[in-house]
């Protein structure tokens, strides 16, 4: 630094004096300097570091405060992926439930909760009313009450159940296709308690309308595999996932994935928070997630925590990145949803089986086949199961794309129907064609299931499937003599005498 040379000014007699004192000026301003440039530093440390949020004793303050902002933010900007957007947030305090709430943005909330301990972090999503959300599952059963089921085992067991039965009905239901790679399983099992949270991440950003809606599409799950009540009772549409119903306290039965977390203004616990006065923390499970995610790093870590909100977020790339060009998601609306259980149990469960109108916006088309269903049924109750087991059976066993609305009727005959697809593989063709698609033809009184074609070469020929017996079997005992000697040669291709 600055070198002590003494100043030609100075006396000969004062020179050591000067010397000192000079340089002790000197030195007392480099430290200033010093100083104050740490300072500075703590105090750009702290503001990373610790964020003070404001805290609100009641929910409905925070919400007025969080309501506030974001109307102010940017003119009125209601960009619901907008960054700056203030979200809901809780902290329990006591094991009474009592809590404190937080309006802030994501990002400022994560600074706070990442500079929290670890064992005080008990905080939660509020799941906004009105607000559009992520499809999730909140699964537990008690050791206590099913000592028959391991917890580790069948839980993990009963994880991958519930997530084949939710792709299965988002295809059914709105012609969604989802991967395992969609589910993000979060885990906080004991050896007392299974517990685990599921989030969806449905393609092109596809959101539920509000989490009242995500409440009755579980609601549906859970019914198209309950146990029928008694012996002989009315089969459910999808029996083979009936054993994703355990004990419940007081003797009940209960579906794994909790039926009442879907309620206004939910809150969820968030990833990396126990329960006040528990230990056991909610973490991904390292076992059952095809979900990709990294929390090793930083970065992963925040990329984990946004993708585990139930209120969906931006990934960090577009929070950081210059251009946030986020497509609006189209919103999935139950607003009255499919009987998934016979109509003659419609008798005690009434207010469950109302006449279908499953309607979607965006992307995802009112489902027809819904409605059709429902007009079927009253004269072809039985068709609707074997046509549901036909759609899980392709869907999932043949992994053959079935929009919505895609069944259909052929006019003047009541045994017959035509299933439209978005697959092009051909069995007729044996291969991919570029363009045409395959369709399906079902006869109810044959008891078969032909795939048909529209390319120019296949329209004359038919491939009739190899089905498992099982999916035709709810069908009256009478109509298995209507297939005399007209069996289908099956898994083999056959010309059509009519063209289609
Ligand atoms: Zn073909």
């Amino acid at each position: 630094m600055s070198g002590s040379s003494p100043s030609g000014a100075s006396s000969a007699s004062g020179t050591r004096k000067i010397w000192k004192r000079k340089t002790t000026k000197e030195f007392e301003e480099l430290k200033g300097k010093l100083r104050k440039r740490q300072r500075q530093n703590l105090k750009d440390f702290k503001g990373r570091s610790t964020i003070l949020l404001t805290k609100y004793p009641k929910q409905h303050m925070a919400i007025t405060a969080a309501d506030d902002h974001n109307a102010s933010w940017r003119g009125g900007t209601i960009d619901p992926f907008c960054p700056s957007r203030h979200r809901l947030f809780s902290l329990e305090l006591a094991t009474t439930g009592k809590r404190t709430f937080f309006s802030c943005s994501i990002s400022d909330f994560w600074k706070m909760y990442m500079n929290a301990a670890p064992k005080h972090r008990h905080h939660y999503e509020i799941i906004r009313a009105g607000f559009p959300c992520r499809l999730y599952f909140d699964c537990e059963f008690y050791k206590e009450f099913n000592p028959a089921l391991d917890v580790r085992a069948d839980g993990t067991r009963m994880v991958s159940e519930l997530i084949r039965l939710a792709a299965t009905s988002l295809q059914m239901l709105f012609g969604i296709m989802v991967t395992r790679e969609a589910f993000l399983v979060l885990d906080s099992s004991t050896h007392k308690k299974c517990s685990f949270h599921i989030i969806v991440h449905l393609p092109k950003n596809q959101l539920f309308k509000t989490n009242i809606h995500v409440g009755k599409f579980v609601r549906w799950l859970a019914e198209s595999c309950r146990p029928p009540c008694s012996p002989g009772g009315p089969a459910a549409a999808l029996p083979r996932f009936s054993n994703l119903w355990v004990n419940g306290r007081k003797e009940k039965k209960e579906f794994f994935a909790d039926e009442a977390v879907y309620t206004k203004n939910r809150a969820f616990r968030l990833l990396y928070s126990s329960k006040f006065g528990k230990v056991q923390t909610l973490l991904p499970s390292m076992t059952l997630n095809k979900f990709k995610f990294d929390n090793f790093t930083e970065p992963g870590e925040y990329q984990l925590f946004l993708d585990a909100l139930i209120c969906a977020s931006l990934s960090i790339e577009e929070e950081l990145g210059s251009t946030v060009v986020v497509d609006q998601p189209s919103l999935i609306v139950c607003d009255h949803i499919l009987g998934a259980r016979g109509l003659s149990h419609a008798n005690h469960r009434a207010t469950v089986h109302r006449p279908v109108s499953l309607a979607a916006t965006g992307s995802v088309a009112a489902s027809r086949v819904a409605s059709d269903f429902n007009s079927w049924t009253t004269t072809h109750r039985s068709h609707r199961v074997v046509l549901e087991n036909i759609m899980e059976y392709l869907t999932l066993a043949r992994n053959i794309i079935i929009p919505t609305g895609a069944i259909s009727r052929r006019v003047g005959d009541e045994k017959t129907y035509v299933i439209a697809t978005r697959s092009k593989d051909c069995k007729i063709a044996r291969r991919r064609h570029r363009s045409n698609h395959i369709w399906f033809v079902v006869d109810m009184g044959l008891r078969t299931l032909v795939q048909h074609c529209h390319d120019e070469d296949c329209r004359r020929s038919h491939y009739a499937m190899a089905v498992p017996g099982e999916i035709f079997q709810s069908l009256p005992a009478d109509k298995k003599e209507a297939v005399g000697g007209q069996a289908l040669q099956v898994g083999r291709k056959v010309e059509t005498e009519k063209n289609n």
